[in-house]
């Protein structure tokens, strides 16, 4: 089986716990107004090479014994389901003990399968309330991505919950209050504790269209964010 693959970075510190083989799948189904990788959004692109399964394995291999595991992100990975599936399996037959995570937005169901293959799930939770989702992401509705947040808080395979938090007198808002919120009352209502909250702030860098020009969100900014974890 074969995907697009954008990028590997051998050996990655930023793309959850420990040293990780970071692999990157191009293509991504929503359009963020905060992305800052635009390039990889389409499915095909001509800088993008098809990689097979094994192709990854033989660069995964080069990493142990230094990584701790393998994360893949996108673009979105989910995207590319079965070829995450079949990876996953590969890495775990390799008998290194390589935790493999996803890095995912959320928006396509995990199934059974990759749901007991997954180790872990970075999962972003770019909105709680639906119109703020909508004009965020451009995406019709967020209730796939709080069925995998309730999944997965089920099968304790959230990492962490990823947001992005935009500047209170930009263009466009998130709703950072209400995530935190939401995700606490899934957690709840499955039994499981708050997990890990991962608040990010925006940056310009690589970003296009609305958010352009909006300046980075300051640190007092996130103070406030931060506080609602509290
Ligand atoms: S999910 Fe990620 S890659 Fe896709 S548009 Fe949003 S920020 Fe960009």
């Amino acid at each position: 089986m074969k995907a697009p693959v954008r990028k590997i970075i051998g050996q990655s510190t930023v793309d959850g716990p420990g040293n990780r083989t970071a692999i990157f799948l191009q293509g991504c189904n929503i359009r963020c107004a905060y992305c800052h990788n635009p390039e990889t959004q389409p499915l095909h692109a001509d800088d993008v090479e098809m990689l097979s399964v094994d192709d990854v394995i033989e660069e995964v291999k080069k990493g142990i014994p230094f990584i701790r595991g393998i994360t893949v992100s996108g673009g979105e990975c989910m995207m590319h389901q079965p070829f995450l599936l079949e990876l996953f399996r590969k890495v775990h037959a390799l008998d290194a003990k390589l935790s493999c995570l996803a890095d995912s937005n959320g928006t396509f169901l995990f199934s059974e399968p990759l749901l007991s293959e997954v180790d872990g799930v970075l999962l972003d939770v770019k909105a709680w309330d639906a119109s703020v989702w909508k004009e965020l992401t451009g995406s019709p509705t967020n209730e796939v991505v709080k069925q995998n947040l309730k999944n997965l808080l089920l099968r304790d395979k959230v990492a962490e919950v990823r947001i992005v938090c935009l500047p209170k007198d930009g263009p466009i808002q998130t709703d950072v209050e209400a995530v935190i919120a939401g995700v606490k009352a899934v957690a709840s209502e499955c039994g499981r504790p708050m997990p890990k909250m991962h608040l990010i702030a925006f940056r310009p860098h690589g970003v296009v269209g609305t958010l352009a020009e909006t300046p980075m969100t300051s640190a007092e900014e996130m103070r406030v964010y931060e506080s609602f974890l509290q």
